[in-house]
């Protein structure tokens, strides 16, 4: 390995080592408060640069510091991009061969490595607690701090007790590093690992390149889907989150079927299955994963180009997290979801039913109401999403559904007495498809058991169809003018009601698209999802193709994803410059030192040789 550029300062080392021309905001004030002993409490957007704020103080200061990261997919993926770049990254966890091992500790403890990635069991185990007595510590970084929260979405209890590494080595200073923390995620995490005096540096959560789309569909998701896909040129990466690993095989094998490379991955597969799909995700283009919640914490694939959730997710956070993956390369990137009221319903029975605390309960409820709001909200999605992470941003973004198609309502006044009315006139406690069947009149044997053929509001909704009336109660839900009663899924009305149901206060309803789960484009490779690849010239396509094709050639050599070689938007600034010494191509954002010694050669032949005429 070979030794970074050292004793140079923080700048000099983003431009040379890493080849990115200027800090973006937050990172180099995190690197000089961990540079000078303190604590730093780091919430940047997933692909904001959070890393960087570690990794630069361990490559400038000696000593050696210890990072830990949940996952051994994202560990392995970053000790490799970093060695491309010169680093002494190692990591270890419970999957190496135990001489392996012992060489990285050893390495470790004699002063050759800078920066150490470790699973957290690992790390707290003994052995692990021995390792780090016998190392000369330079700070630890806790990555994907908001596991530590019992609050946040994603708890790990391993994680909880990152406390004792405060205990044992209290004069080690702390980066707790997370791409999601409500305020209060954020104060348990401060608590846990005792940083009551750390320095915040928090960045915006805006996604301005992420473009939502959030819909209802209780029919026919699986269409809606193939649509909003079919939108995609074929080599877009993307991500399919599905409520359970049946309907993640079953997705797969549906995409394949439609000649998508589709592959499934859950937590029920073999490891070896798991692993093999998620490298082939990684280092070929244009895969689809479709996944279970198990898929993505360690995925750092900077193109995926679409995130679609067929369900809805349990919290604004897994929501923002999951969509999060997409479009990590600033590129323009599509979040599409489509959710439907049964499942709602199933999710919130489920909630009651788990063996959960009382309060943890009425966390998660509270949490699904929330995420619930912003799929039934007629307004800007981004705003909504932000303000939950306490961003209050003025305008409307331009880049969501709400805001490019601002949904029709009309005066639903009506609809929502008679919708609430049967709820009160058949006692409070029937669920949604009993209450459109009475609406609608339709008579099945359960309905006549109870006389509800016999109430005023038999029927008064048969003019409309059940998705209208899905719809109504839906918005009637998410609006608060109903509730759904906790054990049996049952409506009851609730103190908001009564203004509409007698009072005759005005309720706008949001009117469906034509399309129910309509389009998001017609297909076309001009699209903005065919991002970075926008506005290239026939000429460049070519070139761009021989560009990376080269890429992956190098990318097998060396066992990496292309990625770590070059990103996308680094192999197009070269073909737009035309570099024609070394030197210029230094100049481009994303070649560092290394990189350029390594690989620069090569690709000035390509450019050159495309260059002449002929
Ligand atoms: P996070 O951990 O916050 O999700 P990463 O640290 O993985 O994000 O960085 C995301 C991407 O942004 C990486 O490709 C990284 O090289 C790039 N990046 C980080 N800092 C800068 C910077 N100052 N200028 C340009 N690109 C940067
Ligand atoms: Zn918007």
């Amino acid at each position: 390995m070979n030794a970074p550029a050292s004793g140079s300062d923080p700048l000099e080392l983003l431009r040379g080592c890493f080849g990115h021309a200027a800090f973006r905001p937050h990172q180099r004030a995190a690197i000089d408060c961990l540079c000078t002993g303190r604590d730093a409490l780091v919430l940047m957007p997933t692909g904001g640069g959070k890393s960087i704020c570690y990794q630069i103080p361990a490559m400038l200061k000696p000593g050696c510091a210890v990072v830990v990261s949940p996952l051994i997919a994202l560990m392995e993926d970053q000790v490799k991009a970093l060695r491309q770049l010169g680093v002494s990254a190692a990591f270890l966890n419970s999957s190496m061969a135990a001489s392996q091992r012992r060489r990285v500790e050893k390495d470790a403890v004699d002063g050759r490595i800078d920066l150490l990635y470790i699973a957290p069991e690992r790390l707290l185990s003994a052995a692990g607690l021995a390792l780090l007595a016998r190392l000369s510590l330079l700070l630890f970084a806790i990555d994907e701090a908001h596991c530590l929260s019992r609050w946040g979405h994603d708890f790990r209890p391993d994680y909880l007790r990152l406390a004792t590494l405060r205990q044992r080595f209290p004069g080690v200073p702390c980066a707790a590093l997370t791409a999601t923390a409500d305020a209060r995620t954020r104060e348990e995490i401060l608590e846990v690992l005792d940083m009551a005096g750390a320095e915040h540096f928090i960045t915006s959560f805006n996604r301005p390149n992420i473009c939502y789309r959030l819909l209802p569909g209780d029919r026919n998701m699986r269409e809606a889907l193939w649509r909003f896909i079919d939108g995609h040129p074929e080599e877009d990466a993307g991500i399919v989150y599905c409520p359970t690993r049946a309907k993640v095989e079953d997705t797969a094998a549906w995409l394949s079927d439609r000649g998508r490379t589709a592959l499934p991955y859950h937590a029920g597969l073999p490891n070896e299955l798991r692993r093999e799909n998620q490298a082939r995700f990684q280092n070929e283009t244009g895969v689809i994963m479709t996944a279970t919640i198990a898929f993505g914490m360690g995925i750092d694939k900077p193109d995926v180009r679409f995130v679609a959730h067929l369900g809805i997710p349990r919290s604004i956070e897994a929501y923002y997290q999951e969509t999060g993956r997409a479009g990590r390369d600033g590129a323009p990137a599509q979040a599409w979801l489509c959710y439907g009221l049964q499942e709602i319903i199933q999710f919130r029975r489920w909630i009651e039913e788990s063996d959960l605390r009382d309060e943890r309960k009425r966390i998660e409820r509270q949490k699904l109401e929330a995420m619930l709001g912003l799929c039934e909200s007629g307004g800007c999605r981004r705003r909504v999403l932000l303000s939950y992470f306490g961003e209050n941003h003025e305008t409307d973004c331009g880049n969501c559904d709400n805001c490019l198609t601002p949904p029709r309502t009309e005066d639903g006044t009506l609809d929502a007495q008679k919708a609430l009315s049967c709820v009160y006139r058949t006692g409070q406690r029937f669920g949604v498809a009993y209450l459109v069947n009475v609406l609608r009149g339709r008579e099945d044997e359960r309905l006549l058991r109870f006389r509800h053929h016999r109430i005023k509001t038999f029927g008064v909704g048969a003019d409309r169809s059940v998705s209208h009336w899905h719809s109504v109660y839906r918005q009637l839900i998410a609006a608060g003018l109903a509730a759904v009663d906790s054990e049996h899924g049952g409506l009851r009305l609730t103190p908001l009601s009564e203004p509409v149901l007698k009072g005759g206060r005005r309720w706008e309803l949001r009117v469906p698209a034509a399309r129910p789960a309509g389009p998001v484009q017609k297909r076309k490779r001009a699209a903005p999802t065919a991002a970075p690849r926008e506005n290239l010239g026939p000429d460049e396509e070519q070139l761009f193709d021989r560009l990376r094709a080269h890429r992956l050639i190098l990318a097998k050599k060396l066992g990496v994803p292309p990625y770590v070689i070059f990103h996308d938007r680094t192999l197009i600034e070269m073909l737009r410059a035309r570099p024609r010494s070394l030197e210029e191509l230094g100049l481009i954002s994303g070649i560092g030192a290394t990189k350029l010694k390594r690989f620069g050669p090569d690709f000035l032949k390509l450019l050159a040789s495309e260059s002449e005429p002929g």
